[in-house]
């Protein structure tokens, strides 16, 4: 019995030693991959989009490969009805988005909003804050005008907008950010409406879950005012602030 026992206390430790290392990398990949820390173009998950599905053919845009499958469908359905869905942004990186925002944070908004606190909320209307966009999934797209008044007052703005409330869902996208409470909608926190922002929910449900899992407030840091994302509590109010329906 207690020639047993040794083996059994003697066994594990030299695994657990020769795994630690390899776990730690694991979840340290986990994580990146969440925050937006990668290449797109070194994951056999993603692929990039054919030109003709780009709103500016210069463009190198990557999606993951079922978001896109499905996406290209919808599309094809949309343009039987001659309606056009193009792709204005797909995955974005953290290091893009850590140029869009500092961008905005270091420059154009800093003479209206001198106060960095104000500045970064302000931002926030629109704007990720890097490591906390949907739009490092790549499961997420900017689709035909990232401008609500064209979906609001523009004839053919109207139609596509009514096109994709009523056939979005059959391919799996949804609207994370709805109406907010001030447009007379139930979204109370996170970005205002966003009209063009659309989600391939089959997959973006589980990686919101995973990022809520994995992700810590700590983990939000590496460029400008990053020092208000715990004060401004953005995973709770904007990672997690989006309409019922995509989560
Ligand atoms: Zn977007």
């Amino acid at each position: 019995m207690f020639k047993y026992l040794v083996i059994l206390f003697l066994v594990p430790l030299p695994l657990i030693f020769f795994f630690q290392p390899l776990m730690g990398n694991t979840e340290t990949h986990k994580k990146d991959i969440l925050l937006g820390k990668f290449s797109p173009s070194t994951q056999s998950n993603f692929i990039m989009v054919e030109k003709k599905y780009l709103a500016d053919k210069s463009r190198i845009i990557y999606l993951q490969k079922e978001a896109y499958e499905s996406y290209k469908k919808m599309y094809q359905e949309a343009a039987r009805e001659n309606i056009q869905l193009p792709i204005i942004s797909g995955i974005r990186t953290f290091y893009q988005q850590k140029s869009i925002w500092e961008k905005k944070y270091n420059n154009t908004y800093k003479l209206k909003f001198p106060d960095s606190y104000k500045r970064a909320l302000a931002i926030l209307k629109y704007s990720s804050m890097p490591g906390t966009s949907r739009h490092h999934w790549g499961t997420d797209i900017d689709i035909i005008a990232l401008d609500n008044q064209y979906f609001i007052k523009n004839k053919k703005g109207i139609r596509d907008f009514q096109w994709m409330r009523k056939n979005a869902g059959k391919y799996g996208f949804c609207m994370p950010y709805s109406a907010k409470k001030s447009d007379g909608g139930s979204r109370e926190n996170g970005y205002e409406m966003e009209r063009w922002h659309w989600s391939y929910t089959p997959q973006s449900k589980n990686l919101l879950k995973q990022y809520n899992e994995s992700i810590k407030p700590q983990d939000i840091n590496g460029f400008a005012g990053a020092e208000y994302a715990q004060k401004i509590n953005v995973i709770h109010k904007y990672v997690n602030g989006i309409a019922p329906e995509c989560k």
